[in-house]
C-alpha cells in the first residue's frame, strides 16, 4: 500500500491534499459512527474488509445535529491507531460553540488525525428547519474551515452539491459560496450523492468557470433495497431517476435482484465518471462493505489498487 501505516501518533500522517497532488486517483469509503455494540461489530467487519483493498482514505460521518460526537471521535481515533487506513473525520458546526469545536479538533490532533471534512450540518429534526447558530458558534462551513486551518497543519475537505444545496436559491450564489469555502483554505471537496453524471460535470464546470480548481470528488451511493428510493431523495434532495425506480420496482419482491440493479446502476455511473477527468470516487457504505466492494471490483479497481 502506498501510504503504509499512515496515522500513528509518532508518524506525520499523510494528507488527502498530498495524495491528490501525487496525481493518482483517490478511492475512498464512508462509514457512520455506530450507536450500539452490534453496530460497532458490523462497522468493524466492514472496515477490516475495506482495509484489505487499500483505499486512499476512509471517512466517518458526524451524526445529524452533532449527535454522534463521542462515537465519531472514538471510531476515527480507533481507525487512526489500530488500522493501516488514513481516516478523515467529519465535523459539523451545528450545536457547537467555537470552544467545543477547538476541543474536538484537539482530540483529533492528539490521535494523529490531520484530515477533516468541515461541514455546517443541519438542524436536528427537520434538516430544512430554521438554522440557529450556537450563540458562541459559527454560521457557515467556510468559518469552520478557517477555524480548523488556524488550529494546526490540517488538510480540510468540504461538501459540494451537484444539484445545488437545498437552501440555495440560485446557482450563481451557490457556486460563489462553494468557492468561498475553497478560498478559506479547503483542499478538496466531496459531493452529495447524485444519480446523473451530468449533474456532477455541470457543477465541476461551473466551479472551474468561477476560477476555482479545488478537486471535487464525486460520491457514489448504491441503492440496495426498495425503501431507499424514498429515503435517499429525502436525505439528500437528489433527484431519483424514474427509470431506475421503475427497474427496481419491477423486481421489488426479489431482494437479490433489487440489489443487483442498484449495483449495476452505481457501477455504470462510476464508469461514466471515470471516463472524465475526476480526482477519484467516494463510496457510501452505510457500514456494509459488500455492495461497494462489488462496485469496486466491477470497475477493475481491486486488482489495480
Ligand atoms: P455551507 O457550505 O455552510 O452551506 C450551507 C448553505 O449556506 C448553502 O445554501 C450555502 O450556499 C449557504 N452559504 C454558505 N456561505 C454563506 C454565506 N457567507 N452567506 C450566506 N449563505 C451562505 N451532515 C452531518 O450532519 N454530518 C455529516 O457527517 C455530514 N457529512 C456530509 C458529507 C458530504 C460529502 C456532504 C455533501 C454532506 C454532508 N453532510 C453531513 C450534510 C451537510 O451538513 C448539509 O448538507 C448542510 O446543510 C450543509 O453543510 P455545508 O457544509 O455544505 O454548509
Amino acid at each position: 500500500m502506498a501510504h503504509g501505516i499512515s496515522s500513528t501518533r509518532t508518524d506525520r500522517a499523510v494528507t488527502i491534499r498530498e495524495l491528490l497532488a501525487s496525481g493518482k486517483r483517490s478511492y475512498s469509503f464512508e462509514f457512520m459512527a455506530p450507536k450500539t455494540p452490534k453496530g460497532e461489530r458490523t462497522l468493524w467487519n466492514a472496515i477490516r474488509r475495506i482495509e484489505a483493498v487499500g483505499p486512499t482514505f476512509v471517512s466517518v460521518t458526524y451524526g445529524a445535529g452533532g449527535s454522534s460526537r463521542d462515537g465519531t471521535v472514538r471510531a476515527t481515533e480507533r481507525i487512526a491507531t489500530e488500522t493501516t487506513l488514513t481516516p478523515v473525520a467529519h465535523l459539523t458546526a451545528v450545536n457547537h460553540s467555537v470552544a467545543d469545536l477547538r476541543n474536538i479538533i484537539g482530540q483529533y490532533a492528539g490521535a494523529g488525525i490531520r484530515n477533516m471534512l468541515a461541514l455546517r450540518g443541519d438542524p436536528p429534526g427537520d434538516p430544512m428547519g430554521e438554522w440557529v447558530r450556537h450563540p458562541r458558534g459559527v454560521s457557515y462551513a467556510y468559518e469552520l474551515v478557517e477555524l480548523i486551518k488556524e488550529s494546526g497543519d490540517f488538510c480540510v475537505g468540504v461538501a459540494a452539491y451537484p444539484e445545488m444545496h437545498p437552501r440555495s436559491t440560485d446557482w450563481d450564489t451557490d457556486v460563489r459560496h462553494f468557492v468561498d469555502k475553497c478560498r478559506a483554505g479547503a483542499d478538496y471537496a466531496i459531493t452529495q450523492m447524485f444519480f446523473y453524471p451530468e449533474d456532477y460535470l455541470r457543477l465541476r464546470d461551473r466551479v472551474a468557470a468561477a476560477g476555482c480548481d479545488t478537486p471535487i470528488i464525486p460520491e457514489i451511493m448504491p441503492v440496495t433495497n426498495v425503501r431507499q428510493i424514498e429515503r435517499f431523495a429525502e436525505l439528500s434532495n437528489a433527484t431519483f431517476p424514474p427509470e431506475l425506480a421503475k427497474r427496481i420496482l419491477a423486481v421489488k419482491d426479489d431482494p437479490a435482484a433489487v440489489r443487483s440493479v442498484g449495483i449495476e446502476y452505481a457501477t455504470e455511473l462510476s464508469a461514466t465518471l471515470m471516463a472524465e477527468d475526476i480526482p477519484g470516487l467516494h463510496f457510501i457504505t452505510l457500514n456494509h462493505s459488500t455492495a461497494t466492494l462489488e462496485i469496486y471490483e466491477n470497475l477493475g479497481l481491486h486488482a489495480r489498487h
